[in-house]
């Protein structure tokens, strides 16, 4: 891809953004690999160094609960310098006008609140990698709680309940969060366009999203510098660096 063809991409965008009155932005890994957080599929990925800790696993495995923390507390100077990046702060500029009543996120990172969004209008389905929760009774507990604890005796277990402390994300094979699910069809159902960012769209439920909008008569478009398996139902794809393409949306 070219200058020439970024430029006009972000043109057609623009004239999208600009007729439209309530606009879903839906985010994958990609808008935050330029923050430094590298996503699950592109080579390099987490997926291709990590094989993922299913929910099962880690309920039954001491063993996997200590990997699983070992793992996060390995990504945690990585999570906690990143800051948002411009495809977030475009995003936070549309939300500031009006234009975003909310957004719908894969990402665990909360680089969308540190944007600049109010945490109610992030809609997280598959929950945040900055705290964590006990697995029983929902309690919370902050990271630097947890490390203590691993620090002295691996993986912990809720001071209330002793059911595994886990961070407050949603592993392969765990229920989606029912709250997020519904507020997250009712913006996909009410929205005038819907923007898919940085996804690969093959993690489901959350695939089902765009294709939701685009039946309920919104228009769609696919921002992703691979293609994706919804791309021939778009209106527009975009397969260009997500910064590059929404860096002449941010307004300070
Ligand atoms: P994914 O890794 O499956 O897909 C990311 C897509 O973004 C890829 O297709 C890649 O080509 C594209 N991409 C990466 N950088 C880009 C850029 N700068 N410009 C344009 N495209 C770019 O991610 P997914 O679809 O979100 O699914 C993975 C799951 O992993 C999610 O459920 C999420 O919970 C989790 N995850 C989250 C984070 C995070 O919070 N930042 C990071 C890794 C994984």
């Amino acid at each position: 891809m070219n200058a020439k063809d970024l430029r006009s991409d972000v043109q057609r965008l623009g004239e999208m953004i600009a007729r439209a009155n309530r606009i879903v932005p839906f985010t994958g890994a990609g808008i935050s690999t330029e923050c430094g957080i590298p996503d699950f599929r592109s080579p390099g990925g987490l997926w291709t160094r990590n094989r993922p800790i299913a929910y099962e696993e880690f309920i039954a495995s001491r063993t996997a609960r200590d990997e699983a923390w070992r793992r996060r507390f390995a990504m945690e100077a990585t999570f906690a310098a990143a800051t948002p990046g411009r495809g977030h702060r475009a995003l936070a500029s549309l939300y500031r006008v009006g234009k975003v009543p909310a957004a719908i996120t894969q990402n665990i990172d909360n680089l969308h609140q540190k944007s600049g969004f109010a945490p109610h209008h992030v809609v997280e389905l598959h929950g945040n990698t900055t705290y964590a929760r006990c697995i029983g009774c929902g309690r919370f507990y902050d990271l630097a709680w947890v490390k203590r604890r691993f620090d002295e005796s691996g993986a912990p277990d809720c001071i209330d309940c002793e059911e595994p402390v886990k961070t407050a994300t949603i592993s392969f094979g765990q229920a989606m969060p029912e709250d997020a699910m519904e507020r997250a069809t009712a913006l996909a159902q009410g929205c005038d366009l819907f923007i898919a960012i940085g996804s690969s769209l093959v993690v489901w439920p959350a695939a089902g999203f765009p294709m939701m909008a685009k039946d309920c008569g919104a228009r769609l478009v696919i921002i992703n510098r691979e293609p994706t398996p919804q791309d021939d139902i778009a209106d527009l794809v975009i397969r260009q660096d997500i910064g590059d393409t929404l860096a002449p949306f941010v307004e300070s």
